[in-house]
């Protein structure tokens, strides 16, 4: 599965870092100004896909989709 997120969109709760530690990490931006999310697997197992799922469900800035 192809895994997006939208950085214009991202402000860095970690909400996806928690439910799916494996695909998401949230890092400080270059010029600190707001945390933001950094893909830790681009392209997961389908054994993700639940947790993913439920990532893209609960980012509270709809910052994150699956492409297929
Ligand atoms: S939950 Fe959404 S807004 Fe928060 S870090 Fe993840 S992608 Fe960004």
């Amino acid at each position: 599965m192809k895994v997006k997120a939208d950085l214009d969109l991202c402000q860095g709760h970690g909400m996806c870092e928690d439910t799916a530690p494996e695909v998401f990490r949230v890092v400080e931006s270059d010029d600190g100004s707001y945390p933001h999310v950094e893909l830790v697997l681009a392209d997961p197992d389908e054994a993700l896909r639940e947790k993913v799922e439920e990532a893209v469900r609960f980012c509270p800035n709809r910052a994150l989709s699956i492409e297929a």
